[in-house]
């Protein structure tokens, strides 16, 4: 780094951590060439889930939108289950239930059974079609199940009920990515479906928050309703995953809020379509802009100052509006807040893990805070993440050599961890919460999962405020950790 050590309080900076070795005393040395996941047939301590995730997550986002599983009922109690731990919230999805007879037969019989039955007894709106890995082998012609499924209800239910269900077909192969490309393509598969006609101009801003939790979604919309921007948003979870509890209560549930079909029709009339996860949102965006001319904004997702800063960029720039005093004042709040903290967290050594977007917008913000990245792992195999990252570097003036782990297990993060002379914190989700035990060292939580704390999902790390959030969680784990508490009354 460029910067000099400075000691805080009298506190010589190598001598902050007392008593504190980065493993425990238990730990056994594995062999090298076993470490690199590219080098074992079996991944240990996966930093991924699977691409059906990825499209439930966005159909969840919509108004009286179900997912339907074409699958076994394992690939969708797992999602079911982590959502609920994530969220606190039920989630309804269908599955169509594959047994052995489905694996030889086909799934055609349980699509049609299967939506028949969702749509009786639920009424949805929208239905998102996620395949998984046992149908994808299969080969079931999903188009014509799906011709057929239609053809069924209209039978059952009437022309005119039938055709006000909207669905849409999200080819989700777990063997061919993760969650994260699982929702990418959803974004893609709904704005293709639905918006199918340009009809005028709406002057708005389409935004596609990418999988981000309720309180980011509405951090976004806070700093659109500033900017006097409307907009949107692509698959908003924040209501149908942060519910308000309040009666009556209806049966069967139907969580408020979501973005409407009608909204995503009219995607295909907006000024621009702003994608905040590059890997999670941008086909649907690159589609709206080959097929409609929306402009496709692909940035960063909006943590830190200069993430913050190119997101309002971007919207004033698309809208032609300026940028009001209060965001200005936001800002300055946190650019005070980073004067304010820096002497805790220049030159701390962190570990990054998670989903691509996440590594790379903490990344960029970490080495605002004069922050030493040493090791950055990004959960899903990505053409961009290496390069993004390099960027990032460059514009930080970061000249460090951190390993880069492109897609690889948890296994290898955590040896590559525990041969490092230091190392002062972990950001990630829950899935570091053991290396950080092991390492006996603070996690500060981002990302997805976190299921083992409450209230992650309801709060922002995204925006200035948000960051002015993350940034009290880095600081305060860092003083829990390092200083004596006898000192800390001196800071
Ligand atoms: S990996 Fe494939 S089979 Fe397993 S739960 Fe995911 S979609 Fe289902």
């Amino acid at each position: 780094m460029r910067l000099s050590e400075i000691p805080v309080e009298g506190i010589p900076y190598d001598q902050l951590k007392i008593e504190k070795y980065t493993c425990t005393p238990e730990y056994a040395e594995r062999p090298a060439d076993l470490i690199p996941s590219g080098a074992r047939a079996v991944v240990v301590n996966p930093n991924r889930t699977c691409m059906p995730l990825g499209a439930m997550w966005a159909t969840m986002g919509l108004h009286k939108g179900i997912p339907f599983v074409q699958g076994a009922q394992g690939c969708t109690t797992y999602v079911r289950y982590t959502f609920s731990r994530v969220f606190k919230e039920p989630a309804t999805i269908a599955t169509a239930s594959f047994h052995e007879d489905a694996a030889v037969f086909g799934g055609r019989r349980n699509l049609i059974e299967g939506i028949r039955n969702l749509v009786v007894r639920y009424r949805p709106e929208v239905i998102g079609i996620c395949t998984t890995c046992s149908s994808e082998i299969i080969g079931d012609d999903m188009v014509s199940n799906i011709k057929a499924a239609k053809a069924k209800l209209r039978e059952e239910i009437g022309r005119e009920a039938a055709d006000a269900v909207d669905i849409v077909l999200i080819n989700t192969p777990s063997f061919a990515g993760s969650h994260v490309e699982g929702y990418d393509r959803a974004s893609r598969a709904f704005v293709e479906t639905l918006a199918t006609r340009q009809t005028g101009p709406n002057h708005k801003v389409n935004i596609i928050p990418g999988l981000l939790y309720p309180g980011d979604i509405r951090e976004i919309k806070h700093l659109l309703r500033h900017m006097g921007v409307e907009g949107i948003t692509l698959f908003d979870i924040s209501d149908p995953f942060d519910a308000p509890l309040r009666p009556p209560q209806k049966f069967p549930y139907e969580p408020p809020g979501g973005t409407t079909a009608t909204e995503i029709r009219d995607m295909a009339n907006s000024l621009a379509t702003m994608a905040l996860q590059p890997h999670a949102g941008q086909a649907g965006a690159r589609y709206l802009e080959r097929k409609y001319g929306v402009r496709a904004l692909v940035g960063q997702t909006p943590v830190g100052v200069q993430g913050t800063d190119d997101f309002i960029r971007g919207l004033s720039e698309v809208a032609g509006l300026p940028v009001p005093e209060d965001l200005l004042d936001e800002r300055g709040r946190l650019v005070d807040s980073l004067a304010d903290t820096f002497h805790h967290t220049m030159m701390k050594k962190v570990a990054v893990m998670g989903d691509p977007d996440v590594v790379l917008s903490v990344t960029r913000f970490v080495l605002e805070m004069g922050m030493e990245p040493v090791a950055l792992a990004g959960s899903s195999v990505s053409k961009t993440f290496v390069h993004s990252l390099r960027e990032i570097f460059e514009e930080g003036e970061f000249t460090g050599d951190p390993l880069v782990i492109n897609g690889g297990d948890l296994f290898e993060f955590e040896e590559y961890l525990k041969k490092l002379s230091r190392l002062d914190l972990v950001i990630g989700n829950s899935k570091a919460v053991d290396i950080a035990k092991e390492l006996q060292i603070p996690l500060v939580r981002v990302g997805f999962p976190i299921y083992d704390r409450f209230g992650y999902q309801k709060r922002a790390i995204v925006g200035y405020r948000g960051g002015e959030i993350l940034l009290a969680d880095i600081v305060n784990s860092i003083l829990g950790y390092q200083y004596p508490d006898d000192r800390t009354h001196q800071l």
